[in-house]
């Protein structure tokens, strides 16, 4: 399976976990699960255990082999902090962060509790990396905005809000220590709708927000979602942080990197 996205905001996905858990309303129509369960039973297929929650060792390395920078979502396919993956399996992946910085990496969970206490933990150096963005899901009122708490008290450079599937209006939200905000729609079969005034009112709340935060509209969703496209009021709204991308270093520096890696998790494991 190709690690290309066509995910609106990023570029790649990288998964050293696969499947995952269900935990609250924005997990009904999991577009992992969908895909994950086509290929059960298919030998060699990477999802043909479907969804089932497993870590994937022989995927740690791979972004140091990724030479062209790219925006990556670090687990599409999975939550990094579901409970049946190590603190330091998790502290794994964020010294491979850490070393192939050349990337920014978008982590996103909707185990934003854990996300906090697992990440403040870490070795400083693996700590508020401006390379490493961190963000929280946040579909409604109930189970999502109590995650935006966690999430502004997460060490992070970048803290971002994922509003998909958006599934009702959320209130006036504190943005303190934000610095992005995705919303989106759900697609697909049995798409539950999305009023407009919900996305307004986000995206009013992140202009008038000081400082302002960057506000990106996904998509509207629905059963087809190419009938509906990605306009908000006549326009597109594609606000991003500022990357920090950077040239890979050369070949060389790259293998002595996964060296210095591979000591660095022999001591954790
Ligand atoms: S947390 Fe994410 S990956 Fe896990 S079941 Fe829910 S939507 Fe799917």
């Amino acid at each position: 399976m190709s690690d290309r996205s066509k995910i609106e905001w990023t570029d790649a996905t990288w998964n050293p976990v696969r499947g995952c858990q269900k935990v609250s309303p924005g997990c009904k129509h999991c577009y992992a699960e969908t895909f994950a369960n086509r290929w059960v039973g298919v030998p060699g297929h990477p999802y043909e255990q479907g969804f089932t929650p497993r870590i994937v060792e022989t995927k740690l390395f791979e972004p140091l082999s990724w030479v062209r920078p790219r925006k990556i979502f670090v687990n599409s396919m999975s939550d990094l902090f579901q409970p049946f993956v190590s603190d330091s399996f998790i502290r794994q992946v964020f010294e491979v962060m850490a070393l192939a910085d050349w990337h920014v990496y978008q982590v996103l969970t909707k185990r934003a509790g854990r996300m906090r206490s697992v990440v403040n933990a870490l070795p400083a150096r693996l700590r508020g990396l401006a390379h490493v963005w961190l963000g929280t899901s946040v579909e409604d009122r109930k189970y999502g905005v109590p995650r935006i708490r966690e999430l502004a008290q997460t060490d992070a450079s970048i803290r971002f809000l994922s509003v998909e599937p958006l599934l009702e209006d959320l209130g006036q939200l504190n943005l303190e220590g934000i610095g992005w905000v995705i919303v989106g729609g759900e697609s697909g079969p049995g798409a539950r709708p999305m009023e407009q005034a919900w996305v307004t009112s986000m995206r009013d709340q992140c202009a008038l927000h000081t400082p302002a935060v960057p506000f990106f509209f996904k998509q509207w969703g629905g059963v087809q979602k190419s009938r509906f496209g990605r306009l908000l009021e006549g326009r597109e709204h594609n606000g991003f942080p500022e990357p920090p991308l950077q040239e890979a270093p050369p070949r060389g520096n790259r293998l002595a990197r996964r060296e210095l890696l591979e000591l660095r998790l022999d001591a954790v494991a």
